[in-house]
């Protein structure tokens, strides 16, 4: 499916961004390949940008120009008998770590509350204080601008906190992998566990969350990465933030490195809030917080 002039904010879980000169949403290999043969034959227009479930993306307020594809729908997975999983890119983690844990498969825990899709979850290197994608990643699957499938092997990867080399310019391939490659599925690997246990793990996280994040508000989560020996939150807390509000985005009173849009909250407000924030956590603490949140620049034709 290709719409033209789709709101970005529809697809994003702040509910933030003006329009896509187009959205795709393929939902095979094939229609990804589709897609990416009529952009480069000029019948849909660059700059590409790839996408999963944008819970770490802050779309621009004035849309975006070119064609951002979306692998949301591209959700599959197979959990086979010896511990290894499948999956495609779109497929949702939650989801995944809700079946390995019925399945007895043990490994996948941690994703139960990372509300991305595998290959955002990848290219994040998504993970909790207990485990990350890293952890349990076998190889992931990319295909080129040119339709060719390539893999990687987790040897061949080097992964960081929060990060992957499919983030830079230095990609495996030589390149920066998000404009140019989409990953196309990964495969995990998990250890036998008890599925009562795992089920019971599964449903304890996912409230732990309720309890400690403002679930029930549109966020992209954790707003900065946690600084070696801080946690953001607890900096931004006691620089005097919590519940403060610029435009319609809130520091929230639940946990202050998640922003929440309490309405009508613009990606101009969001990105002014984490200016403030981070001049006034770094006056306070001497510490200079990173951005976790990814925050995607105006490329909207009027302004280019
Ligand atoms: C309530 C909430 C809680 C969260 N908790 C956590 C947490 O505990 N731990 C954590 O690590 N994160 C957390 N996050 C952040 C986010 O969910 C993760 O970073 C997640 O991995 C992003 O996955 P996504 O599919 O949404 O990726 P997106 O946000 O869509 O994309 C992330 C990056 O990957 C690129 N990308 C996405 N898919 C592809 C693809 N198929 N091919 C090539 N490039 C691609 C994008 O261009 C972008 O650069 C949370 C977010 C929210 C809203």
């Amino acid at each position: 499916m290709i719409i033209p002039g789709e709101l970005l904010s529809r697809h994003s879980p702040i509910r933030i961004g003006g329009p896509a000169q187009y959205l795709a949403l393929p939902d095979s290999i094939n229609s990804l390949l589709e897609v990416l043969e009529a952009i480069s034959c000029g019948r849909l227009p660059g700059p590409v940008r790839f996408i999963g479930n944008a819970s770490n993306l802050l779309f621009p307020d004035t849309g975006m120009a070119g064609t951002v594809i979306s692998l949301k729908r591209m959700s599959g997975f197979r959990i086979l008998e010896d511990g290894v999983v499948e999956a495609e890119a779109g497929a949702y983690l939650p989801r995944l770590a809700f079946h390995a844990a019925r399945k007895g498969l043990d490994g996948f825990g941690f994703m139960s509350g990372i509300p991305g899709t595998v290959g955002g979850g990848v290219v994040m290197n998504a993970g909790t204080r207990t485990s990350e994608m890293a952890e349990v990643l076998l190889e992931v699957k990319v295909v080129d601008r040119s339709g060719c499938l390539h893999s990687f092997s987790r040897k061949e990867l080097s992964f960081g906190y929060r990060s992957s080399p499919f983030q830079c310019d230095h990609s495996p391939m030589g390149k920066g992998l998000r404009e140019e490659y989409a990953i196309v599925g990964a495969t995990f690997a998990g250890f036998q566990g008890d599925s009562s246990r795992l089920m019971d793990e599964w449903v304890e996280l996912r409230s732990e969350r309720s309890r400690t994040q403002p679930l029930s508000m549109p966020s992209l989560g954790s707003v900065f990465r946690n600084p070696s020996g801080h946690y953001s939150g607890r900096l931004i807390e006691q620089a005097g933030w919590k519940g403060k509000f610029s435009g319609g985005i809130q520091v929230s009173s639940l946990h202050a490195n998640f922003f929440v849009n309490a309405g009508n909250g613009l990606s101009r407000d969001f990105r002014g809030l984490m200016d403030s924030v981070r001049d006034s956590v770094h006056r306070n603490s001497g510490v200079l917080l990173e951005a976790e949140v990814e925050l995607l620049p105006d490329l909207s034709p009027a302004s280019v």
